[in-house]
This record gives structure tokens, sequence and C-alpha cells, in this order.
């Protein structure tokens, strides 16, 4: 609980009148009447407070608590930086679940399986969000052998894991979210590959195929790869691996469901083998984590590093110290966290992890009047996420100075390779940022806008219009601006055929669809270059593209050393999240 009283002297919250709905309805805590027990500066003090409190532990802090509680506050409302929305909702309560993502194991016998469906439930009742890999379970029609019956397979069981989180509305205030996986040799994987194809079918799941390498080699020579029973590895069949990726491809045009994940890629880069292998991600891809294990994550806010002063318009400096102060807030989250489970809580400690990114990406080109779909947008792109990551990694290395390496940290890549010591295994992660870049205002991830004015469902039918800032504030300096041209804007979303207006805005003020998909690719390999764990990042097709485009988008996210991909062909399922008027 907060340890520290409210100071009189606190400044005000900037946020707009979206993020104070939003706050009011989900994140301010409220009594048992559901009466607010705070304002949207209470709320940001209790989580410094709570955060800062960790500091206290290690003694050698160089920080005193209260100070800390203010820098920390302030990073906050200055929408520098946010933390995922369980810390922002449960810091300082007694239910105490900081982390978004976990992944827990799916076991090939009835205990374990009803087992996650259990665990799965307590975490969407925390607020966080659950991955699993159904790989290990037997296929469907294998024996049982304690019955002598026949096993109903991976897609039976997922079914299980989605009614449990359809009853449980993730403490009244998030939905659950489930990633489901399975590997493309499973003997169940055309099942699985069709799973979602019927609407409304596992709503509450995301579904990844995890791709080995052996399979893609397969792809490219127009080979048949092996089936393989998990329990004892048996080859029980061979099939066309480009009939399973023209199935895949062809799914994922028909419904943006199932995305892919390179599975051998990711284990590549799994700081910690000697824990584990890693089986799935978080819901929505952008964290790989051992079973059992749980992430916290946080974001930078570009759109605030904006500043026309300097020689290329960013405050690195301010970045800079914005990074090390939001390492040393998530690490503290580790300590802050209660987690559901003790096997979670060992893993947590162990590894460390933390998932430093940033939004507000698309912002910061409209200010720098630089085009996403550009060469320039990627090289800074590659920049910016070089700075977060080197930075991250020097604040992460003096924290372990302070407060010892990660646990694990002997037995990790780091260890054997004498790089580090670090303080966490992880530290950068891009997440979607749903709804913190609501409450931050900007734009969300490194997502560019899906509309330059647009009203937007949140919530039990409630509707929030929007305009983008950067957007009305250069239609006003270039003299364009009228509210009948708005009203257009509002329509369409995007200013890509409004001819009347200047090439120089239509270049700058692109939207997702305006988008060349390739270019979307290019800028997810570009920060995933300088990221750890993985980016959130949805390739946006048009309507119009062809099962080919999408073919060529996972062979590019294949070569361009992406670790997933998540495609979406506009207007191929009903119930966008997102609306633009008449869509066009
Ligand atoms: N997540 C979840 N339920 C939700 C939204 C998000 O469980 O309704 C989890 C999920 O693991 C996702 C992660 O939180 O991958 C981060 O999502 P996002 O950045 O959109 O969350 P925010 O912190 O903005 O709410």
């Amino acid at each position: 609980m907060t340890t520290l009283p409210l100071p009189v002297d606190l400044p005000e919250a900037a946020v707009n009148a979206n993020a104070q709905v939003v706050l009011a309805k989900r994140y301010l805590m409220k009594g048992p009447d559901g009466s607010p027990l705070e304002d949207v500066r209470g709320l940001f003090w209790r989580v410094a407070a709570a955060i800062a409190a960790e500091e206290a532990k290690y003694g050698n802090s160089p920080f005193a608590p209260e100070d800390l509680a203010r820098r920390f506050y302030d990073l906050m409302v200055g929408m520098r930086f946010l933390p995922n929305s369980p810390t922002l909702m449960n810091a300082g309560t007694p239910l105490g679940q900081l982390a978004a993502c976990f992944v827990l194991p799916v076991g090939d016998s009835m205990e374990e399986i009803f087992d996650a469906v259990k665990f799965a439930a307590l975490i969407h009742k925390s607020g966080g969000g659950t991955g699993f890999s159904f790989s290990r379970l037997r296929p469907k029609k294998a024996r049982v052998g304690s019955t002598g019956g026949v096993a109903s397979g991976p897609v039976s069981f997922m079914r299980i894991f989605n009614t449990a989180t359809e009853q449980v509305k993730q403490g009244g205030t998030r939905r659950g979210a489930n990633m489901g996986i399975l590997r493309v040799d499973h003997p169940d994987i055309l099942e699985f590959i069709t799973c979602k194809e019927r609407e409304n079918e596992l709503q509450n799941f995301n579904i990844s195929v995890a791709l080995t390498e052996r399979f893609m080699q397969a792809v490219e020579k127009g080979e048949d790869y092996d089936l393989i029973d998990p329990r004892d590895k048996a080859v029980v069949g061979r099939q066309s691996a480009a009939d399973v990726f023209s199935l895949l491809v062809r799914k994922a045009w028909e419904s943006g469901d199932p995305g892919i994940v390179f599975i051998d890629r990711i284990n590549r880069d799994n700081p910690t083998p000697a824990l584990g292998e890693i089986e799935s991600t978080n819901p929505c891809g952008e964290q790989p984590l051992l079973p059992y294990e749980a992430c916290n994550l946080g974001s930078v806010n570009l759109a605030v590093f904006h500043d026309p002063a300097a020689p290329d318009g960013i405050d690195w400096a301010g970045l800079t110290e914005t990074v090390h102060l939001a390492v040393r807030f998530l690490d503290n989250v580790i300590d802050a966290s209660r987690y559901p489970l003790d096997q979670i809580t060992d893993m947590v400690q162990a590894n460390r992890k933390i998932g430093l990114g940033l939004m507000g990406f698309a912002d910061l080109l409209y200010l720098l009047h630089i085009p996403y779909d550009s060469t320039e947008a990627l090289k800074l792109a590659e920049r910016i996420m070089d700075t977060i990551q080197g930075e991250s990694k020097s604040a992460s290395k003096a924290l372990a100075a302070e407060r010892g390496p990660f646990p694990a940290y002997p037995d990790s890549i780091f260890g054997k390779r004498n790089l580090g010591p670090y303080r966490n295994a992880t530290t950068t992660t891009i997440a979607p940022t749903g709804t913190l870049s609501i409450i931050a205002g900007c734009s969300s991830g490194i997502e560019p806008l899906f509309a330059l004015a647009f009203s937007r469902h949140v919530m039990d039918g409630e509707k929030l219009v929007e305009a983008n800032v950067h957007f009305v504030n250069a239609m006003k300096e270039a003299g364009a601006y009228s509210d009948s041209l708005m009203e257009e804007v509002t329509r369409k979303g995007s200013i890509a055929h409004i001819g009347m207006l200047p090439d120089a805005l239509r270049e700058v003020f692109v939207t997702a669809m305006d988008i060349e998909p390739v270019w979307h690719l290019k800028m997810q390999a570009a920060f995933q270059k300088y990221t750890d764990n993985a980016v959130s990042k949805t390739v946006n097709l048009p309507n119009d593209a062809t099962q080919d485009d999408i073919r060529e988008i996972y062979r590019l996210a294949y070569e361009l050393g992406c670790k997933g991909v998540t495609v979406y062909r506009d207007g191929c399922k009903a119930g966008q999240v997102l609306c633009t008027g008449d869509g066009a």
C-alpha cells in the first residue's frame, strides 16, 4: 500500500479528455460503492510511491525514497514514460499484480491441462494476459493409456481455455487475452491453422503457428517435412511444406489468424537456455517467455522528446535520462509485484526480465515531417532503438553493480560469454500500448496512425472522437484547415486522396492504409534489430491485397530477422476496434 502521503505541491497530470474517461473508468481505485477513492494525481502518486518504496531494501540506493517517488511521478505525469496497465491499476493496492505478460506450460495430462486453465484464470483476474504452447499435447485420436479411449487433441482443449477466459473478466477491468501456439510439426497442425475460421470461434485467443527453420527450408526447396508425436518424438507422418504454408497464408488472408512466429530464432535469442526452451509468447506476440515466466513492460513516449531547438529535432539527453530512470522503475516493479503462483515468482526473480519500449513514434515522425514510408524514417527508427537498447543495457549494468546481477546470470548467455553482468535477462520489448497510448495521448507503439481523425469505440459502446493534434497544427500552419475539410478527413481517415492539399502534407501525414505493406515490415525489422524481445506490429494490407502479397511479407519477415508477423487485411473481419467513418 502507499507508504508516502500525497504531497500538496505535486504537479497536475497532463491528460486529455479521452485519457480522463479511460482512467476514471478502469484505472482509478474505487470504493465498494464504485465511487473513486483517488483522482488522477492520486493514481500516479500511488504508483510512484509503491514502486519507489522497493528501493529501501537495497540499502545502497543513490535515491531517498521520497525523492525517487517524485522522479517517478514526474516521469509519468509528464507522459515521458508509462508502465503497463496492470502496474497503473494495481501498484500500491492489495492485489499488487503488476505484470502484463505471462506464459504457462500445458503438459500432456488432465492434471496439467486443468492446472493451466486454473492458473490462467488467476492471472486474468489480476489483469495479465497468458500465452500457451499446446505443442506438448498428444494429437487427436492418440490413445489415452488410463482409459483406453482416444485423445481429443490440442484444439479441443483450447476451447476449454477460451470458455474459462470468457467467464473471468480480468478483475472487471481487462478482457481475458490469450495466445495459443502450435508447432508446425505437430500432427494436428492443419486443424489448428483452421481453428478460428468460423466466426466467433476461440474469440479470446490470438493464435500463431511456430515455424521451425527446418520447415522454412522445406518450403523453399518444395519438400515434405516430418510430423512429430510430441510424446516420444517419433515421426508419424510427412506432408508438403508448401501446402501447409499456402494454407497458412490463405487463412491469414481471410481473417488475420493465425500469425506466425519463428520459434528457432526466438530460442537462439533465449538469454537463459539453461532454464528451459521458449515455447510461446504473450497474447500480442511481443514477449517470448519461458514456461511460468512473467514480464512487466513500460513505454517511453517519443513525442515528448521532440525538441525543435535540437539540431535533429530530438532531445537525446532527455531520452537517455528517461530510459535510465525507467529501467530502475521496471526493475523495482519486479519486486513490488505479487504473482499468483510460486513457480512464477521463482522464475521471474531468477531472470528479472523487463520490457522497455516506446510509443508516439508516428507522432514524432509527423513533428519532424518525415514520412513513415521512407528510408529516413527507417534510419531514425534504428537510431532511436539503438539508443534505447544501449542505454537500457548500461542502466541494467549499473543496477547490477548496485544490487547484483539477475540470479540466473552465471548460466545465462551473458555469463557464459562474459558479457555483463546485467540486472535483467532482457531489457527491451515493443508493446502495442493499446491503452497506454490513449492515456498519454500519443500514437500507439511504432504503428502509423490508423486515421488522422476518427471515432473510437471503447468500453460499453462509448465513442471517442479524435483528430491528431500534429496534423491539425500542420493544417493550420499551411492555411489549409477548415471544418468541412476536417469532416471529410474524419470520414475518410486519410488525406491521401484529397488532391487539393499540398503534396508535402500528403507525403508526411500518411496513415496505416496509405503505407505499402512492405514498409510496415521494414519498420518492424528496423526496430527488431535493437530489441531483445519482440516487436508488436501489424502489417496492414488493403482489402484487395492478394495471398501472394502475404506470402511475400512472410518471406521478407524471415529474411529481415523478425521474430514473427501479424498481417491484417482491411475489412476481412467484422467488428474492427477502430473505425473510420465510411471506411473509404
Ligand atoms: N493485455 C491483456 N489484456 C488486454 C490488453 C493487453 O492481457 O486487454 C496484455 C497482453 O499480454 C499484451 C500486453 O498486455 O500483449 C501489452 O498490451 P498493451 O501494450 O496494449 O497494454 P496497455 O499497457 O497499453 O494496456
